[in-house]
């Protein structure tokens, strides 16, 4: 899924080819694009883009009246779209200018869970479906990060990926930072104290920087394969810190990665999926 870093590029990529563009009309594939009827869609037609912003890990495509909250979702994305076909591959919605090439929304599977909200711009983003969303990950200072971890005592792993809580990290970043952080997956929220806040904070900033920097050369959005990372994805290599064997623990949708010696003490956390076939 992209996270902040990737959408945050990809913003920026949009609003450099497209602010100023004027909407012809915005085009749902099926009934699950579109998932609010107030406001029309069509309001904004005839207006140009004024910008496409971030909230968390939504695109926000804001024309004067009317702003388009996008969800990518797991396999969603917003693609230039030079061809405009019929019928385009994992269509999902289409954004057509006056001029030059649409956008299009795609969504890879079956899941249909990429979707397109309209709010209207003159109501600010406070309002569903981006109301729900937890202050923006560079937004804590240490204090106000301990003060949420506190009122949300839970495993570190599970808060950097709620997004009432923290909003733009998902399951790489969350890898990512626990292992700069040399904090444990695991480790509850509520016993990092300060200064355990403040080293979070500190990952934070630098995963989100080095996703960033990387973005930023890119002409696309990346898979997380491409993305920059020392545990994500790397299970039964040597951690580039210590050198020591990054572990998993997996769970149905994803995988905790980390590595022993940075962040357990050495400890072997139980894998509970490989655990079962070994019993
Ligand atoms: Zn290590």
């Amino acid at each position: 899924m992209p996270e902040l870093p990737e959408v945050q590029a990809h913003c920026e990529r949009l609003t450099e080819q497209f602010a100023g563009r004027v909407l012809q009309r915005f085009v749902p594939f099926n009934f699950t694009a579109l998932k609010t009827a107030v406001p029309r869609p069509e309001d904004a037609s005839g207006c140009p883009l004024v910008e496409v912003g971030r909230r968390g890990k939504y695109l926000l495509l804001r024309f004067e009246p009317v702003t388009f909250v996008v969800h990518l979702m797991q396999g969603g994305r917003l693609l230039v779209d030079d061809k405009q076909a019929a019928k385009p591959r994992n269509g999902q919605a289409r954004f057509v200018f006056t001029e030059g090439p649409a956008l299009l929304l795609t969504e890879a599977g079956k899941e249909r869970r990429a979707g397109v909200w309209c709010i209207r711009t003159a109501d600010g983003i406070d309002v569903p479906p981006l109301d729900r969303l937890g202050p923006e990950a560079l937004s804590f200072d240490a204090e106000s990060l301990q003060r949420s971890f506190v009122a949300h005592n839970m495993r570190l792993h599970g808060f950097l990926r709620d997004q009432h809580h923290i909003a733009g990290l998902g399951r790489m970043l969350a890898n990512e930072v626990c292992h700069r952080a040399k904090v444990s997956p695991f480790a509850m929220t509520g016993k990092l104290g300060l200064e355990g806040a403040a080293s979070v904070l500190q990952a934070i900033r630098d995963a989100v920087d080095d996703g960033l920097a990387y973005e930023r050369t890119r002409s696309d959005m990346s898979s997380s394969a491409d993305r920059p990372g020392a545990v994500h994805g790397r299970v039964g290599e040597a951690c580039p810190v210590c050198g020591d064997t990054i572990r998993s623990v997996s769970y149905s949708g994803y995988t905790v990665a980390y590595c022993p010696a940075c962040q357990t003490g050495g400890k072997v956390l139980a894998d509970n999926t490989t655990s079962k076939f070994l019993k």
